[in-house]
């Protein structure tokens, strides 16, 4: 294929393959969040430029240089989503979800970033997140992270995932904070490096979540945000820290755990896995009490998180065994089978809903047929020919297995599937 055919760079396919796996993973996060009473919201997939600039911040990763941006036939400037929370709290307002009320809601979908494509970093992703609204308090933080953790239990993770958490306070004593720490960064201003140097004027914040080796001494020693946290955030932190203590979640206190977007206040937090490597963030929120007056609402308390589907995935493959193949494949014998064949399945499902059969299309000698089938890796194969069309039976024939093969009436077939497949 010529470059300008292939799928775009950092943009993937996924194939039958490993589609069961997104299924699965799909199904367990839904079921989940729907046991605590969240619901799902869809919003677009494009959005006007100017939302993501303003939430997500200017001087932020994302804003700077990761956007799909480009202007529609109206010359309208649009960007595809790079994260959902901007998107999710834009449908909230302009549908009056939000005021005085409380919502908890979830979505998933695609989001795009046009990052430097590698191993758990792709332009196109898939993320799964929860937005709650209405609600101040440190409790619905706790139920955020218990519901992750009982994701995390679902998914057979819990022993490999690390809870990380930290408060970034109110914008007000985050303020008084970026100035202690733009003083301490000016002074060793030659050991940092030219990313770093830049944040430092824009977003002085962003250099402690630095990956820079050389500066981890330096940023060690920074002062941290925790000095500098007013009464109340430093309480509601304090007793979110003792809910987790009391649902027995282990926890990081993290004082360099910022976030690369602008709107989190309080509470943030991250699930990490050590095996990951470089990309190890799996899940990743906290609580942005200002936006949704930020954007024009009333103002709105607000907590949320988002997961990487690909990184979990990664984690998952491993140990997860999802099966879609066949149970049976009908194989049709002569053109009286073959002109009964579509309905004769038709009946097979309807009466056996778990059965997975594939029908043999296409007609095709006893040989072909019977290729085809155990390249399907179905488990039986159901026969039927002139024989079984004069004597209403089918044959059941085991593709995998050393056992006799049988010909069943109809009825009895119907009885032995249900107690195979169930
Ligand atoms: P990172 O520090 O890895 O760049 P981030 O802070 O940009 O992550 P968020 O915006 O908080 O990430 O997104 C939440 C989660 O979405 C991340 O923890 C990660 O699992 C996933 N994620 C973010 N960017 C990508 C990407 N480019 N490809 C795949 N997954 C991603
Ligand atoms: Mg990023």
């Amino acid at each position: 294929l010529s470059k300008s055919l292939q799928a775009v760079r950092g943009m993937n396919d996924t194939l039958p393959q490993q589609t069961p796996f997104w299924q699965y993973l799909e199904q367990v996060l839904r079921d989940t969040v729907t046991r605590y009473g969240y619901q799902e919201i869809r919003f677009p997939l494009i959005e006007y430029t100017a939302l993501f600039k303003r939430t997500i911040g200017e001087t932020t990763d994302i804003v700077e240089k990761e956007m799909y941006t480009f202007l529609d036939r109206n010359e309208d400037s649009l960007t595809l989503r790079p994260e959902g929370t901007a998107g999710c709290v834009r449908a909230g307002i302009e549908h009056g979800l939000l005021y005085n009320q409380v919502q908890r809601l979830w979505y998933k979908g695609p989001m795009f970033r046009h990052e430097r494509p590698q191993k758990g970093r792709y332009r196109q992703f898939y993320q799964f997140g929860v937005e709650v609204f209405g609600l101040p308090g440190p409790d619905i933080d706790a139920e955020l992270l218990l519901m992750t953790a009982s994701l995390w239990q679902a998914l057979g993770l819990k022993q490999q995932l690390q809870l990380q958490i930290n408060s970034l306070g109110t914008p007000a004593s985050r303020a008084n904070y970026r100035k202690t720490l733009v003083a301490y960064f000016e002074q060793h201003k030659a050991l940092l490096d030219e990313e770093s140097a830049c944040r430092l004027a824009v977003n002085p914040l962003r250099i402690l979540d630095s990956k820079e080796p050389q500066l981890q001494q330096l940023i060690a020693n920074a002062p941290q945000m925790s000095e500098f946290l007013d009464p109340a955030s430093r309480s509601h932190f304090e007793d979110l820290c003792q809910q987790l203590q009391t649902a027995g979640i282990s926890y990081e206190i993290n004082p360099r755990l910022v976030r690369g977007l602008d709107y989190y206040t309080m509470t943030v937090f991250e699930w990490v896995m050590p095996i990951l490597g470089a990309q190890n963030t799996v899940c990743a929120g906290g609580r942005y009490d200002g936006l949704v007056e930020q954007l024009g609402g009333k103002p709105t308390p607000a907590v949320g998180f988002a997961l990487g589907l690909e990184r979990l995935l990664a984690l998952l493959k491993d140990h997860l065994r999802v099966d879609s193949t066949p149970h049976a494949y009908l194989i049709l014998l002569g053109q009286q089978a073959a002109a009964q064949g579509l309905l004769l399945a038709e009946q097979l499902r309807n009466a056996v809903p778990t059965l997975r059969l594939l029908t043999h299309c296409g007609e095709g000698s006893h040989k072909v047929q019977f290729r085809r089938a155990d390249k399907s890796e179905a488990r039986w194969a159901l026969i039927v020919g002139e024989e079984e069309l004069n004597s209403d039976t089918i044959t059941l024939k085991y593709l995998r297995e050393e056992q006799p093969q049988q010909r069943l009436p109809l009825p009895e077939l119907i009885k032995w599937l249900k107690g195979q497949v169930t």
